[in-house]
Order: structure tokens, then C-alpha cells, then sequence
């Protein structure tokens, strides 16, 4: 595997690839990687002549200053693990953004809702630097997990305004042995929390099993899911809900199939989750 840290290097090399007729793919990511990340790259790999992952804590998108601070990272093990699936190049760039950075792309609308809402200027670090990676590596297939199913509507909508010819594949959420989604943060839990967390996801299916095809208990299910959570010593919900997908308006008797999604507080430790329902 390749270890690309400089744009032009990578630009370069990739122009290359293309002309020798490569199918290209992308697995954007912030490294620290678990089975949901490698589920992703095991994807490109068997469907691209070429895999491209990119390992960068993206600053842009972070909210909370301690959050990025103590955002987890371990190079040696994420590069030892691409090499055994086959990567065959990483690009893990020190930065992206020169000092006098000043262009950002923000996508509206499905950026006001759910972690747009509570995480400002998210989204817009999330479109500038994918639309950034999408520039450099001018890939024909770009791999998102559904875990993040915002972002990837957001990208999907922002491949669409930016004409950018690529594909984008959603991929299905890995969970742990317990339910848990995987996540970077979830070492970041308590021992307690930990063994708390997948009550998260229990909800999000007590909703999706409880939800009449009228939709009339949605706002008492997402009540009561609070509620369970919130009953756990240090537990905040920040946002359930339930949106038309991927649209991500209030859904009605049209909406052909729904996300149901969540961001809770276990102590700092903010997770996301969501489930798919096709109506
Ligand atoms: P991150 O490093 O957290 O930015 O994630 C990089 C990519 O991996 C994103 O497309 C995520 O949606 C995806 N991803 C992260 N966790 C999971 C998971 N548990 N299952 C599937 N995809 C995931």
C-alpha cells in the first residue's frame, strides 16, 4: 500500500491510474478505523481496480474544540489494517486547508435538521472537505456509511448541484455483538456507558416496530424513547426523529420510506444512530 501525504503526489499518481483505464474508488474517513470503516474499503476493493482511502481528521467539521482535541488516532494500526485488505493507497494528508482558506460549500436545507441543527457549520465542513477529496482523487465511486445518513445525504445532494460525476454507494451500518453502532468514539464511553449505550439503538427499533403506517404515535414513541434514555445517570439526548428519507422533511402519507434517527450524550461522548424504513 501506497502512504500518499502530499495533493499534488496523489493528483499525479491518480491521473495516472485513470489513464490506464482504472476504475477508481474512494473510502473518505477520519481513521481510527473499526469493522464499519473496513466494511467499506472490503467494498471498494472488491469492486475497484484501485482504492483510495483518506485518513484525515477533518477540523472543519468539528463543533467543539475538545471534541477535536480528543478525537482518537492511531496511524501504525489503521494503515497496518487497509494493508490487509487491500487498499492500495491512503492518503493521509498533515493538512488540508492553507492559512488563507476561504471557500466552503454549503448545501441547504438538509443541513437544518437533525445534527445540522445541533452541530453548526458540521455540514459545511463535511461538503468542503468531500468535495475537496472528490477534486484531488476524481474518483468514479465514493463508499459512505448509512451511520452517518445525513452526511451522505448531503453529499449525494451536493454530487447532484456540483455535477460531479461519481457515484456514491451507502453502505449498511456495522454493529457490535450488542447492537452498539460501531464508532471511532465509542472508546471514549465509560465502562458504565458502554454497557449502557445499546439501549440507543433499542429505542430507535421500538420506534421502527411501534410506528403505526398513519405515523399518529411518532411523537409519543420518540417521547417515551427519551425518556428510557434519559433515565440513565448521564445521559442527554440531543435529537430523535423521525424525517422522510432521504428528503429529510416531516413526513406524510407520501413518504415511501423514513429515516429514524438519534444523537445522544453519554457524558461527552455524543454517538449517532439511525435506522431506514421502508414504508
Ligand atoms: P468517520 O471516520 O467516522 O468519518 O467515518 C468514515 C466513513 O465510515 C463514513 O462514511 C461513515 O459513515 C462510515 N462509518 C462509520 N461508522 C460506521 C459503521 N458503524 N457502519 C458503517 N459505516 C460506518
Amino acid at each position: 500500500m501506497e502512504i500518499i501525504q502530499n495533493v499534488d503526489s496523489l493528483r499525479n499518481r491518480v491521473e495516472f491510474l485513470r489513464k490506464e483505464r482504472k476504475y477508481i474508488g474512494l473510502v473518505p474517513t477520519m481513521g481510527y478505523f473499526h469493522d464499519g470503516h473496513l466494511n467499506l474499503m472490503r467494498l471498494s476493493v472488491s469492486e475497484c481496480d484501485v482504492t483510495v482511502v483518506s485518513n484525515y481528521v477533518n477540523p472543519a467539521q468539528f463543533d467543539r474544540r475538545d471534541d477535536l482535541e480528543s478525537y482518537p488516532i492511531n496511524f501504525e494500526r489503521d494503515k497496518a489494517l487497509a494493508e490487509e485488505i487491500g487498499v492500495d493507497i491512503m492518503f493521509y494528508p498533515q493538512t488540508l486547508y492553507q492559512s488563507d482558506h476561504k471557500t466552503w460549500v454549503t448545501v441547504e436545507k438538509l443541513t437544518d435538521v437533525l445534527c445540522g441543527r445541533s452541530r453548526p457549520g458540521h455540514f459545511k465542513g463535511v461538503a468542503t472537505v468531500v468535495c475537496k477529496l472528490f477534486n484531488i482523487v476524481n474518483p468514479h465511486v465514493a463508499y459512505f456509511g448509512q451511520k452517518d445518513a445525513q452526511q451522505a445525504a448531503v453529499i449525494e445532494q451536493m454530487i447532484k448541484d456540483l455535477n460531479f460525476d461519481i457515484r456514491l454507494v451507502l453502505s449498511p451500518i456495522i454493529r457490535e455483538h450488542d447492537g452498539l453502532a460501531m464508532s471511532s468514539r465509542n472508546v471514549q464511553l465509560t465502562p458504565e456507558h458502554r454497557k449502557k449505550a445499546p439501549v440507543f439503538y433499542e429505542q430507535l427499533q421500538l420506534i421502527d416496530k411501534k410506528l403505526l403506517p398513519d405515523l399518529s404515535n411518532k411523537e409519543m414513541l420518540i417521547e417515551q424513547a427519551k425518556k428510557t434514555l434519559e433515565n440513565i445517570p448521564g445521559v442527554r439526548v440531543d435529537y430523535i426523529e423521525v424525517l422522510s428519507w432521504p428528503h429529510l422533511e416531516i413526513p406524510d402519507k407520501t413518504s415511501h420510506r423514513l429515516l429514524i434517527a438519534g444523537a445522544v450524550f453519554f457524558g461527552n461522548v455524543r454517538l449517532i444512530d439511525n435506522i431506514i424504513k421502508e414504508l
